[in-house]
């Protein structure tokens, strides 16, 4: 299990994201009134960037159902199970909050759902009113899936953050926003004879965003896990933002760096003096794919 308590390492990876498409991020579009226009996400020079949070669900959900795959498939790493709960479903999560009405008054054991219920496993890390933390962060990461180890879940912080991703490239684009036509369904009606006319907003192609992503306390194999999403990101078969059934979000992933700070440079890093080494990002995903190609016969 990872300490959440220590450095043990730090990986940056970086690059650009460069727009093939127009880009729509970041409106809700079914709470917006009849001939209204949506706008992209800007800052508060008015400059379009993409959240974080936003790329950070695109490669979350994309490296769900790689693992979902590997685990239909058996396929482990080194005898660890890849995989991933539905984190939209409270039922289907890989930890549940309680699991049935004796939850309660669990004694250890009180249905099937006890072991991988967050509530019961509170009641089995406490003791004679003496309640042992340690035992509890070790149950909670023993039944949490691959994604929710990585990702986060309402129990496990994240250990990925990607920083909001700004325009690289304002001074090539002529314009920053275009206005395009869109047509939304009445959500509460439900029925495409109600349709919302409204306008919305879009980068151009040819933006050029770049992105960070920041890895705490993470084996080389749960980058290349991440690195598998930003291949699909840089052949341009994963979009972003919104609207991307209809053509916009899509681009290709250039220029991708990784790095890596450990115990044995951390000391240089912090005093300013050493850099992070630089880490191939397709030998990663090499030893990555040679391990789980041995591992499917095992
Ligand atoms: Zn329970
Ligand atoms: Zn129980
Ligand atoms: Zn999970």
């Amino acid at each position: 299990m990872h300490s959440f308590w220590n450095f043990e390492s730090r990986w940056f990876c970086a690059a650009i994201l460069r727009m093939k498409t127009a880009l729509s991020v970041g409106s809700q579009e079914s709470l917006m009134p009849a001939g209204s226009k949506l706008p992209v996400i800007k800052t508060p020079e008015g400059i379009p960037f993409i959240p974080g949070s936003s790329l950070k669900g695109v490669v979350r959900s994309y490296t769900e159902r790689i693992l979902r795959t590997m685990d239909r498939l058996g396929q482990t790493y080194w005898g660890e199970r890849l995989w991933a709960c539905d984190p939209l479903d409270e039922r289907e999560r890989c930890v549940i909050a309680t699991c049935c009405e004796r939850c309660e008054d669990c004694k250890g054991n009180c249905c099937p759902d006890c072991g991988r219920c967050k509530n019961c496993m509170v009641k089995r890390a406490t003791h004679n009113n003496r309640f042992d933390d340690e035992k509890l962060t070790q149950e909670i990461w023993n039944y949490s899936c691959t994604a929710c180890r990585l990702f986060g879940s309402p129990w496990i912080a994240s250990r990925v953050s990607f920083q909001d991703a700004m325009l690289t490239n304002r001074d090539s684009l002529l314009r920053l926003v275009e206005v395009r036509d869109g047509v939304g369904i009445d959500r509460d009606l439900g029925s495409a004879k109600h349709r919302i006319k409204y306008d919305f907003e879009t980068v151009p192609s040819g933006a050029e965003f770049g992105i960070t992503v920041v890895v705490e306390n993470a084996e080389e194999w749960e980058v290349g896990l991440l690195l598998l999403a930003l291949e699909a990101m840089r052949k341009g078969e994963l979009p972003v933002g919104g609207k991307t059934t209809r053509g916009p979000g899509w681009g290709e992933l250039v220029d991708l760096r990784v790095q890596r700070i450990g115990q044995e440079n951390l000391l240089d890093y912090l005093k300013g003096t050493g850099q992070p080494a630089k880490i191939s990002p397709s030998e990663i995903l090499h030893r990555l794919v040679t391990v789980l190609q041995g591992g499917s016969h095992a």
